[in-house]
């Protein structure tokens, strides 16, 4: 026996706790109407996880919980527990991994439910979510869809379901639910994987702009490191080229200045000689200066010759004067001379001689002529004193030593000339001398042109130098400057260029060449934005590496699905194969009973394939008590819908013997009965439940078809276990085990264990 006992406390009428033990195979519940026999199925139901509120005949939570009588107060919640036998250890969850042992012999399932609707699940005692309990069920082959548990009035309701209700119902009965849970399962996880793509997806393309524009940015670097490589190069030979041709600059002007230097003081110092020398030449010759001395010698001796020359004229005038007077004083010798002719000649000889005086500069004849004229008077006595001898003038002393003193001057005039020629003959000496002394400076003032112009030379060179040194200092300066540049753009290795081997040196022109193309990569860069870019590079690496990420999880996810939809595919074909072989196996045992029950005629179901239904018109399900809104389903109607064009049903064709009627509808209540038990019983043969719970199945059964009814009972309990609640005799005397329900004084229903005998009573 799988199924071993119920305990209900205050579920329902059941006020007081109450439990029905299920120890044999066929357990009949029998009391008269109303007194809580249903509600023991339902207690079933509930604590199997029921979530239809209208399969437990209530509106909400708080019709399942004892409402209280006049003697008994009601509850706040209901309580029912339901054992099973598991010394075979026969449960077990389709999902593993609960952690809830199930190593018992015993496992208790439980539900309570509060005034407030909520719901309490556990497996012995430890609380459990509903799913739980419907995988743990699954697992012994009972089935959410109820189909074990015929409720009263439902004995036909098999016949009332739709072809989509039914065949849930038979899947479950077939013990296929599996496959529908596990192709949900897949389905849900392909619509989960989905959502993770489409995420995925997205971030994908929320992060394509950005990664595109890194890509770019690191082309950018990536052109720039290049860039940079090519600068590095050129910059080396540009600084071992410029660093060389500085060297060489540097040591060729030096050596031209200390050359031109050199150059310039040996002839500052020959200028120099050259000027000192024009400038002692400046000063007055030693011949002009002789020449100017002879030339004053000169011109006194000639002054003295001309003196000479004008006393010996005078003289010569005072003589022939005297002469002439005397001559004509002899020749008046007899005669008288007038005092006056005598004043008169006086007065005439002494201004002759006063004017000799005046115009000689001889001394001795000045002396001579101031006596001459002091002894006038003795000179020339007077007329009445002349005597003749007194007359002859060679015999006058004065007049001798006049005579004396123009041979005295003619004889100095004789050597003054002599002396003249003497000293012009020396001037011309000295102005030959001087001729040629001034050819020679002639020739050295050309020197000291020539050396001046030399001189120049060596200025306009010196500063052509100067020039080039000016420009070199430029060419150092920027040199030093491209430097500290170059270390920026290219990194301080730069520095390390190689001075290259003489005559190795790249042209000027190549060198221009070279700097221009250095210009021309620096702008670039500088477009290009500064930086090695590593921030950018690793944005771009982290950002790379995510999108290869999501690309690989896209993929991933992609191969999910297809083995997802592989599964699926497999799912369903195992399902419809199981399926089809089970609706086989069950129609042998449907056509079975059926012509048992009947006596003859034909039944079986038939797989259909219909258009699926819109939602709203599948679903006839009334509110349900699910604390976490689980639905399996409304879960498997939304899977449906979005998958599936085409569901499958199943029809129940019959042909009651003797009778043309097919129409289901057309039957009565008690073949309608008889179809529904004749197609319950042959599911539960072809897959037995654990046990069948069977409300008054039997309600509208007359005595041959109860009789026939019992039989399938006893049949069917080899199989299942069975609970019936029933007031049928036929169906009692089948039974092993008997409880009857009475509602007690208390006003709630009571429990006990009763004899066939005592059953009767309750009997129709
Ligand atoms: P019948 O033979 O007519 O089918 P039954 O024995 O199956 O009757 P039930 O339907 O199980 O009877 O019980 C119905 C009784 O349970 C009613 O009398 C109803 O008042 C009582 N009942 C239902 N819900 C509650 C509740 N929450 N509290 C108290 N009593 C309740």
């Amino acid at each position: 026996m799988t199924l071993k006992n119920i305990e209900l406390a205050s579920f329902k009428s059941f006020g007081r706790k109450s439990s029905v033990m299920f120890a044999a195979p066929i357990t009949a519940i029998v009391g008269p109407n109303g007194s809580g026999k249903s509600n023991i199925v339902e207690a079933i139901r509930f604590v199997l996880g029921e979530q239809s509120m209208k399969s437990l005949r209530g509106k909400g939570g708080v019709d399942l919980i004892f409402k209280g009588s006049k003697t008994l107060p009601s509850a706040n919640r209901a309580l029912v527990s339901i054992t099973f036998d598991n010394s075979r250890k026969i449960f077990s969850f389709t999902n593993s991994g609960l952690g809830i042992p199930l190593d018992y012999d015993e496992i208790v399932i439980g539900r309570e439910v509060f005034s407030d609707g909520i719901n309490r699940y556990s497996i012995n005692g430890t609380e459990v979510r509903l799913k739980d309990i419907v995988d743990l069920l699954a697992s012994v082959n009972i089935g959410s869809s109820g189909h074990h548990i015929i409720s009263q009035g439902e004995s036909d309701h098999v016949l009332n379901a739709s072809n989509k209700d039914r065949r849930a119902m038979i899947e479950d009965a077939l013990g296929l639910k599996i496959y529908q849970y596990r192709i949900r399962e897949s389905e849900r996880k392909i619509d989960k994987t989905l959502l993770n793509m489409k995420e995925a997806q997205m971030q994908r393309r929320e992060i394509a702009p950005h990664l595109a524009f890194l890509k770019k940015q690191v082309q950018v670097i990536e052109k720039s490191r290049l860039m940079r490589e090519e600068l590095k190069d050129l910059y080396k030979t540009y600084f071992s080229n410029e660093s060389t041709y500085i060297n060489n600059e540097t040591k060729r002007l030096a050596g031209l200045r200390s050359a031109l230097l050199e150059q310039g003081l040996s002839l500052d110092e020959k200028i120099s000689s050259l000027q000192r020398k024009k400038n002692e030449n400046a000063i007055e010759s030693e011949h002009e200066k002789q020449i100017k001395s002879y030339d004053n010698d000169l011109s006194l001796i000639r002054e003295k010759k001309d003196d000479l020359a004008r006393s010996l004229g005078r003289i010569e005038g005072i003589i022939e004067g005297l002469e002439r007077q005397f001559a004509n004083i002899s020749l008046k010798k007899e005669r008288v001379i007038s005092e006056s002719e005598w004043k008169s000649f006086m007065k005439d000889l002494e201004s002759r001689i006063d004017e000799a005086i005046a115009s000689t500069d001889l001394p001795n004849i000045g002396r001579i002529l101031r006596n001459m004229k002091s002894k006038l008077s003795e000179f020339l006595p007077k007329s009445e004193m002349i005597d003749n001898k007194k007359l002859s003038l060679n015999e006058n002393k004065e007049y001798m030593e006049m005579q004396n003193a123009k041979n005295g001057i003619t004889s100095d005039l004789k050597k003054i000339k002599e002396e003249e020629l003497d000293i012009v003959k020396i001037i011309g000496n000295l102005k030959q001398k001087e001729q040629e002394s001034q050819s020679a400076l002639r020739n050295n003032e050309r020197l000291f042109y020539e050396l001046l112009n030399e001189k120049n030379k060596v200025d306009a060179d010196m500063k052509g130098l100067h020039f080039e040194e000016e420009n070199l200092a430029l060419i150092k300066n920027s040199f030093e400057i491209e430097l500290s540049e170059a270390a920026g753009f290219v990194g301080r290795e730069v520095a390390s260029y190689a001075r290259l081997e003489a005559g190795n040196e790249i042209s000027r022109s190549f060198m221009d060449e070279l700097r221009r193309k250095i210009e021309r990569i620096k702008i670039k860069l500088e477009d290009a934005g500064s930086g090695s870019g590593s921030d950018v590079m690793k944005e771009y690496e982290d950002a790379e590496e995510r999108d290869k990420f999501l690309a690989k999880e896209i993929d991933d996810l992609n191969k999910s699905i297809d083995s997802l939809k592989l599964l699926i595919q497999e799912l369903k074909e195992k399902l419809d194969a199981e399926f089809k072989d089970g609706v086989a196996k069950i129609n042998k045992q449907f056509q079975n009973l059926f012509s048992l029950m009947f006596g003859g005629g034909s039944a079986f179901i038939s797989i259909t394939m219909e258009h699926k239904r819109p939602r709203n018109m599948l679903s006839d399900r009334d509110e349900s008590i699910s604390e976490d809104g689980e639905s399996n389903d409304a879960d498997e109607l939304g899977q449906e819908e979005t998958e599936l064009e085409f569901e499958r049903g199943i029809e129940i064709n019959v042909t009651l013997p003797k009778k043309k009627v097919k129409d289901l509808h057309m039957l009565s209540g008690g073949e309608r009965s008889l179809t529904s038990i004749a197609l319950l019983f042959a599911i539960s043969q072809v897959n037995p439940p654990p046990f069948l719970v069977l409300d008054e199945t039997d309600a509208a059964l007359d005595e041959s078809n109860s009789r026939k009814y019992g039989d399938m009972l006893l049949n069917l309990s080899k199989f299942s276990q069975l609970i019936v609640v029933t007031h049928n005799r036929e169906t009692m005397s089948r039974a092993n085990v008997l409880y009857g329900v009475t509602m007690g004084a208390e006003g709630a229903s009571k429990l006990f264990s009763i004899h066939l005998e005592d059953a009767s009573a309750y009997a129709k």
